[in-house]
């Protein structure tokens, strides 16, 4: 199953982009609608509510009065944290319970406003962000019917625009008129979507372009960095010692091939074989073509330039969109402080990037496929870079990083 998060500032065009998700087949989740529910005559959200906050917020009926419950929460931040302790949870357990009884192929895109301010943007396989510019907003709210004045009110108390961008894999842009938008859905959910699904279904990470290729150095790749290991952390809670952005994308001015190397430290390999099942549902699973994979999915630990028999495990993404190799490395192992080390070594020298970039150049030029180059680099990687970097190491004091 594949889990969306969707979110955007209110009169962004979550519900609309959330509807045109549904044309195309996902299973909608409406925490607004959630959150009606959870707290609906009867319910014992609701019991929750006016024990804290007194029947005043009950209408005549007795059903919550949402207009007196927002004058009290819209003034008073603590009152406001107060309902969503309430609130939240029993939304996140309604929401669960409509995902189990889905089938195993189902794409769920959840409309969940405050994804952002409740941090759960990593909870989810891809969490996407509407924009509209905040005139366009207060226009198509006016609109709808919401005074100007409330409809700001609202906006501020919301997380800006660019803690969205951050938190969120992907922005739709929905400054021009519906079409625009349904069409950058429709891509999305073609090129991204599916594919995502299709190999979660198929239990394999997304592969490589067949054809190698280097980019300039792009400001997207910390993003990347930062959201797989936030997924991680989710995952694999303290069993992750630490999470490392290593390999060429790490280091700002060098030509890369756009994949994320991630190195996740785990104080024994053996975690990693626990967690396969918690990794495979969060979209993670081992790469197996065209390496030499062991039958527990241990490999020889590709920074290992000496052949010690140093083994990492390697796993890849189940998004095309979002291509990461996971080097997962225990503590003590060699490769774990050479991953580290070369990335530092390659960031504060930059004779040393120069040079590495000018040798990835010759064996781009050289070499046509992926597996081809990776040869040529780790070969590079054992005779001249491990050496100089190690040198460099000690004239310098540096140690690896270890918690
Ligand atoms: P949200 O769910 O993010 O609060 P909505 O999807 O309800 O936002 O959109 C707010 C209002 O703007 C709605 O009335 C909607 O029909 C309208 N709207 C959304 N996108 C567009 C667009 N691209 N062009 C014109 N109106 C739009």
């Amino acid at each position: 199953m594949l889990k969306i998060a969707l979110t955007g500032g209110i009169g962004a065009g979550k519900s609309t982009a959330a509807r045109m998700f549904a044309a195309l087949g996902a299973e909608l989740i409406d925490a607004d609608v959630l959150s009606r529910e959870v707290v609906a005559p009867g319910s014992d959200g609701l019991r929750a509510v006016t024990e804290r906050f007194g029947s005043e917020v009950l209408d005549s009926e007795g059903a919550l009065d949402r207009a007196a419950l927002a004058q009290v929460v819209f003034r008073d931040g603590s009152a406001r944290a107060r309902l969503e302790s309430i609130v939240h949870p029993r939304v996140r357990a309604r929401s669960a319970e409509i995902i189990a009884a889905l089938p195993q192929n189902a794409v769920v895109v959840e409309d969940i406003p405050l994804l952002t301010e409740t941090g759960a943007a990593p909870n989810h396989h891809l969490a996407l962000a509407v924009e509209a510019p905040l005139e366009l907003r207060l226009e198509r709210l006016t609109g709808r019917g919401m005074a100007r004045d409330e409809a700001q009110r609202r906006i501020d108390n919301q997380a800006s625009e660019k803690e969205r961008r951050r938190a969120c894999d992907v922005v739709l842009d929905n400054s021009g008129d519906e079409r625009a938008l349904e069409l950058q859905v429709q891509r999305l959910w073609r090129e991204r979507i599916e594919p995502f699904a299709a190999n979660m279904m198929s239990a394999r990470s997304a592969a490589e372009s067949e054809k190698l290729r280097f980019i300039v150095h792009d400001e997207g790749w910390e993003q990347r960095f930062e959201h797989t290991a936030a997924r991680l952390r989710r995952i694999m809670g303290s069993s992750a010692v630490r999470i490392d952005h290593v390999g060429s994308t790490a280091v700002p001015g060098l030509p890369a091939t756009d994949v994320i190397d991630v190195q996740v430290t785990v104080v024994a390999l053996s975690a990693v074989e626990r967690m396969q099942s918690a990794l495979e549902r969060a979209g993670y699973f081992p790469i197996v073509d065209g390496r030499d994979v062991s039958q527990s999915g241990r490999i020889p630990d590709i920074a290992d330039p000496e052949s010690t028999g140093g083994q990492q495990f390697l796993y890849g993404s189940a998004d095309p969109g979002n291509i990461v190799h996971i080097h997962f490395r225990a503590m003590d192992g060699i490769g774990r402080r050479l991953a580290v080390l070369f990335r530092d070594w390659l960031r504060q020298n930059e004779s040393a990037r120069v040079r590495y970039a000018a040798e990835k150049e010759e064996w781009a030029a050289r070499v046509d496929s992926y597996q081809e180059y990776r040869a040529a680099k780790e070969s590079w990687f054992r005779t001249v870079g491990c050496p100089e970097a190690q040198e460099w190491a000690h004239e310098n004091g540096w140690s690896a990083p270890v918690c």
